[in-house]
C-alpha cells in the first residue's frame, strides 16, 4: 500500500504553492498532462496552469512533461505552454522517468512526479525514490480502462483525505509535515 501513497495530495496543480515546493526540497517536476493541464482531448490548459507554470519557472524549478499518452498528443501540447516533453513515458515503469531525468540530472529525491492518477504517478514515483503530488481528475473520463483504475484508487483516495474539498494530504513517511504551515 505505501507504494500507492502520493508525498502530498492536493486538489489541482496550482495548489502546489512555491512554499510547498519549498518544503519538500523540489528541484525539477515531472509533469503529466491529461486531467492534470487540461482535459484528456483538449489543447487549451485548465484555468490558472500557465501561470502556475510561470510561478514554478521563477522559483529556479524545472519542468519536463512526462506523459503515457502518445506522441502527437503531447509534443505539440508541450510546445504550446513552452515545455519539453517525454511522451509515451510507460509510467509506472521507470523508462519515460529515467528518458526525462536525463534532460535536467537532478537526484531522484529532489524531483517531484505531479499527476492525477495513483497507478502510473504516483506509484511510478514511489518505485524510483521520487516525491509525488496527487491532484484530483478534473474532467469527465471515458473508456473502461480508466473507470477501472479510478475504481482501485478509492481506498487509497479515502486515506488521502481528497474527499474534502481543497484539503491538504500529507504522507508522514516521507518528512514533510503539515505543521510547516502549508
Ligand atoms: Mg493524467
Amino acid at each position: 500500500m505505501s507504494l500507492l501513497k502520493p508525498t502530498v495530495a492536493v486538489k489541482n496543480v496550482d495548489d502546489i504553492t512555491p512554499a510547498l515546493l519549498r518544503s519538500l526540497g523540489t528541484e525539477a517536476i515531472l509533469l503529466d498532462v491529461d486531467n492534470t493541464l487540461a482535459p484528456p482531448t483538449s489543447h487549451i490548459p485548465y484555468e490558472g496552469v500557465m501561470e502556475w507554470i510561470e510561478q514554478v519557472r521563477a522559483e529556479g524549478i524545472t519542468i519536463v512533461i512526462c506523459s503515457n499518452n502518445y506522441y502527437k498528443r503531447v509534443k505539440p501540447f508541450s510546445d504550446s505552454i513552452g515545455l519539453d516533453c517525454v511522451a509515451m513515458s510507460l509510467k509506472p515503469t521507470p523508462f519515460g522517468f529515467i528518458r526525462a531525468k536525463r534532460k535536467f540530472g537532478k537526484k531522484p529525491n529532489s524531483v517531484l512526479v505531479v499527476g492525477d492518477q495513483i497507478y502510473t504517478d504516483v506509484l511510478g514515483a514511489n518505485l524510483g525514490g521520487m516525491k509525488s503530488v496527487l491532484l484530483e481528475p478534473r474532467s469527465e473520463e471515458h473508456g473502461w480502462t480508466i473507470k477501472l483504475r479510478r475504481a482501485l484508487e478509492k481506498s487509497v483516495r479515502k486515506k488521502t483525505k481528497l474527499l474534502a474539498k481543497g484539503e491538504l494530504y500529507v504522507n508522514k513517511k516521507h518528512g514533510y509535515h503539515r505543521r510547516n504551515g502549508h
